[in-house]
C-alpha cells in the first residue's frame, strides 16, 4: 500500500528561527553528558530574574477571586487605562484608552500589525541585523522583509541614506527596535527624528518596538511617538523584559496617529483581534499591577545587569580574533568575528564554539545579512557562568587562532 505523506503549507515550513534552530545540535551533545553554557536565549526568567513580587501576588489573586473568563478582545479598560498612564509618564504621549490594544505579548502585536498591513509582494522595513521574528512573521504574511543597515562603527545606529534607497512602492511600514535586539544599540534623538522626517516624506507609518525601553546602561530611551507631530506611529511594548514576565505572554500597543490616517489598519486589526477572542484575563491583572507599582526592582536588576554587561564587555575584549561594541540597552552583545580564515562561516564558527567550547552562541547572520561574520551572547547569567562561558571561549579562540 502507498502510503502518501499529508503535506503542511509552504508559509509554515518557510519559517527559520535562529535563535532556536541552535538549540538542537547542543541538545545532542547534552545527550551524551556534556554540559552546554546556553548564552543564546534572551529568558532572564531562566536566570535570577522574577517578575517583582507585587505583580505575582496580583496574577495569583486574579486567578482565585474568579477573574478566568474570557475579557474585551482589545483588553481589559482598567489595564488600557493603567497603560495610558505609563506610556504618558515614559513617553509624554497623550493617547487615550481607545488607541490601545492589549496582546499576548509583542510577538501577537506584530502579527496583527503585519497581518493588517501586508498584501503578498508588499514589504516592511526592518533592521538588519534583526531580531528574526520581524523577518519570519513578515514573511509569514506574504510580505518581504525589507532590511535596511544599521551600522556597526556609528554604535549600529540606522543608516538612514540606505533606508530611503529600500524604500520602495510597495513599502507598508517602517519598523525600529530601539533598544535593539541582538545589538544592544540604543539609537539618538537626533537619528529617530531622521526616521520620522523620511516615514512622513513617504507617507508611512513607524512601528516602534520599545520592549527593552527601561533596560538602558547608558543615556534613556527616545520613542518615535514622543516626537511625531504627524507620522502615524504605533508603539509596542510589554510584560516581557523590563517587567521580567517573559512567560505570561502580556504585551500591548497603541496608536500616535494625530490625524487619525490609520482608521482602517485600526479596523483590520480589530477584526484580527476578535477572531482570536481576548488576552488572557489574569495576567493583564498583573499587568496592571505592575504598570501602576514601584519600580525600584528595576534598579537593582539594571545594576547586576550592567555588572555582567561590563564584565562581558571586558573580557570579550581580551579575546584575539573578535571586536566588540559596547551595548547601551538590552542584554545582548554582538561581536565581531575579525580572524575569518578558520571558519566558512559565522554558523561554522558558532557550531565549531559549541562543539570545542561547550557554549551556546546563535550566529549573526540569523538576524539578517548585516549581522553575517558577528554572533550574539545573552549576558542574562550570573558572572560565575559568564566567566566559565568565557574561560572556555578564549581558550578555543587561542587555540584555533594558533593552529
Ligand atoms: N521584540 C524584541 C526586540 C525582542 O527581543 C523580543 C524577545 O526577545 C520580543 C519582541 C518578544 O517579546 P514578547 O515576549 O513580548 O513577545
Amino acid at each position: 500500500m502507498v502510503i502518501h505523506m499529508i503535506r503542511a503549507s509552504e508559509r509554515a515550513m518557510g519559517i527559520e528561527y535562529a535563535i532556536r534552530d541552535v538549540v538542537l545540535p547542543a541538545r545532542e551533545l547534552e545527550k551524551k553528558g556534556i554540559k552546554v553554557i546556553r548564552l543564546n536565549i534572551g529568558d532572564p526568567g531562566k536566570y535570577d530574574f522574577q517578575p517583582p513580587k507585587h505583580m505575582r501576588d496580583a496574577y495569583c489573586k486574579a486567578i482565585q477571586d474568579g477573574h478566568n473568563y474570557y475579557g474585551p478582545s482589545e483588553g481589559l479598560p482598567e489595564l488600557r487605562e493603567a497603560i495610558v498612564e505609563r506610556e504618558r509618564k515614559k513617553n509624554g504621549v497623550e493617547v487615550t484608552p481607545e488607541d490601545v490594544r492589549v496582546t499576548a505579548a509583542v510577538t501577537e502585536a506584530l502579527q496583527f500589525i503585519f497581518g493588517a498591513l501586508l498584501n503578498p509582494g508588499d514589504n516592511i522595513l526592518v533592521p538588519s541585523p534583526s531580531y528574526p521574528p520581524y523577518t519570519g512573521l513578515v514573511k509569514f504574511y506574504g510580505g518581504i522583509a525589507n532590511e535596511y543597515l544599521t551600522v556597526e562603527e556609528n554604535g549600529w545606529q540606522p543608516d538612514i541614506d540606505d533606508m530611503r534607497k529600500k524604500i520602495n512602492e510597495r513599502t507598508r511600514a517602517i519598523a525600529v527596535i530601539n533598544p535593539n535586539n541582538p545589538t544592544g544599540a540604543l539609537y539618538e534623538k537626533k537619528t529617530i527624528r531622521a526616521i520620522l522626517d523620511l516615514a512622513g516624506e513617504y507617507d508611512l507609518p513607524v512601528i516602534s518596538d520599545e520592549i527593552y525601553d527601561l533596560m538602558t546602561y547608558e543615556g534613556k530611551h527616545v520613542s518615535p511617538g514622543s516626537l511625531t507631530k504627524d507620522v502615524p506611529v504605533i508603539v509596542m511594548n510589554g510584560l516581557s523584559k523590563v517587567y521580567f514576565a517573559t512567560g505570561w505572554r502580556l504585551g500591548y500597543f497603541y496608536y500616535v496617529d494625530p490625524e487619525n490616517r490609520l482608521a482602517e489598519v485600526r479596523e483590520a486589526i480589530d477584526k484580527m483581534a476578535r477572531i482570536r477572542l481576548c488576552p488572557n484575563t489574569p495576567a493583564q491583572f498583573a499587568a496592571i499591577a505592575g504598570l501602576t507599582g514601584p519600580m525600584d526592582y528595576l534598579e537593582e536588576y539594571m545594576a547586576k545587569l550592567k555588572g555582567r554587561r561590563d564584565y562581558i564587555y571586558k573580557r570579550l575584549s581580551e579575546i584575539p580574533g573578535i571586536s566588540t561594541t559596547k551595548p547601551q540597552g538590552a542584554f545582548y552583545i554582538f561581536p565581531k568575528i575579525e580572524e575569518r580564515s578558520k571558519w566558512k562561516s559565522d554558523k561554522d564558527f558558532v557550531l565549531d564554539a559549541l562543539h570545542e567550547a561547550h557554549v551556546l552562541f546563535v550566529h549573526g547572520s540569523g538576524f539578517g545579512y548585516a549581522g553575517e561574520w558577528h554572533f550574539r551572547i545573552v549576558f542574562l547569567p550570573p558572572v560565575e557562568i559568564l566567566e566559565e562561558a568565557m574561560d572556555n571561549f578564549e581558550a578555543f579562540m587561542r587555540k584555533r587562532l594558533a593552529e
